[in-house]
């Protein structure tokens, strides 16, 4: 149990930054995913006693341990490197995105290990290096439907919506460099490529011809499940605690945020 001095920061942090989110937005349903890596199972409960219900980790064994420990409508959404824990992942019941799918590998063992007995689909966003920097994770961008034929990340995006029935490519996900994230003008270039790459991306989807408008349209054989999208978009996932309010003004749907809601983190075998 969190001590009610930590309970009591939590909870003013999680409400400040709500406010904050639902103001950037404005008007838009953004979410707010409460990135808990590295920060115990008791402060991640506190703020699930405050009705929060999503959370980021960026562990694959972390999040097992956790998964087991807390309430099974939470949903967890995965945001760090994958390696190749597919099935660790996959086996999680209440596991709802994972953020970081780079590889046609990735998705399609994710598909097949999925239990049997869930009932809906696991929600994929691909993960996309806006910023070219050599350290960050993630598939080129795509600046228009000329680059489709040639793109990793297009490709791996047709492969989901239709050979991967048991998932749904819900969005793509960047992290933008420190650089722009840092701007004084509260713009973000990164996040820009990001928006333009998912534009680029539903037309690149829209003509598979299958599911045109994200509805089910058979391409899944009879499983009942929009193969992408929310609403006929993908969602952008951009933003963390230093640059959300941009990202939401840019247009993020979801936005990731770990420090101004924890506090610092302790690295891995210090806390
Ligand atoms: C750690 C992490 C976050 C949260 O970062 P903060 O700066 O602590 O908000 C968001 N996204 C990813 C991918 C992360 O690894």
């Amino acid at each position: 149990m969190a001590s009610p001095d930590r309970a009591a920061e939590l909870r003013e942090a999680l409400v400040a930054i709500k406010d904050q989110v639902n103001q950037a937005a404005s008007g838009r349903a953004a979410t707010l995913l409460a990135v808990s890596k590295f920060k115990p199972a008791s402060d991640i409960r506190v703020l699930y006693d405050n009705d929060h219900r999503d959370f980021g980790e960026n562990y694959v064994d972390q999040l097992v341990e956790k998964a087991k420990e807390l309430p099974s409508d939470i949903r967890w959404h995965f945001i760090g490197a994958i390696q190749s824990k597919w099935k660790d992942l996959a086996r999680i019941p209440n596991i709802y995105a994972i953020q970081t799918v780079t590889s046609v590998k990735a998705a399609t063992k994710l598909n097949e290990f999925l239990p049997a007995e869930r009932t809906t689909p696991l929600n994929v966003l691909l993960q996309v290096n806006t910023s070219g920097e050599d350290v960050k994770a993630g598939l080129a961008p795509l600046a228009s439907t000329e680059e489709a034929p040639a793109s990793t990340l297009a490709q791996l995006a047709v492969h989901i919506v239709t050979k991967c029935p048991r998932l749904r490519l819900q969005g793509i996900m960047t992290i933008g460099s420190l650089t722009e994230s840092l701007r004084a003008d509260g713009l973000n270039a990164d996040f820009e490529t990001l928006k333009q790459t998912g534009a680029v991306l539903e037309l690149v989807i829209r003509a598979q011809g299958k599911c045109a408008d994200g509805s089910f349209e058979g391409g899944h054989g009879d499983t009942q499940v929009h193969p992408w999208g929310q609403d006929g978009r993908l969602l952008l996932s951009m933003g963390m605690s230093n640059d959300y309010v941009t990202a939401l003004k840019a247009g993020s749907d979801i936005v990731r945020v770990g420090t101004a809601i924890f506090g610092e983190r302790h690295k891995k075998g210090e806390s």
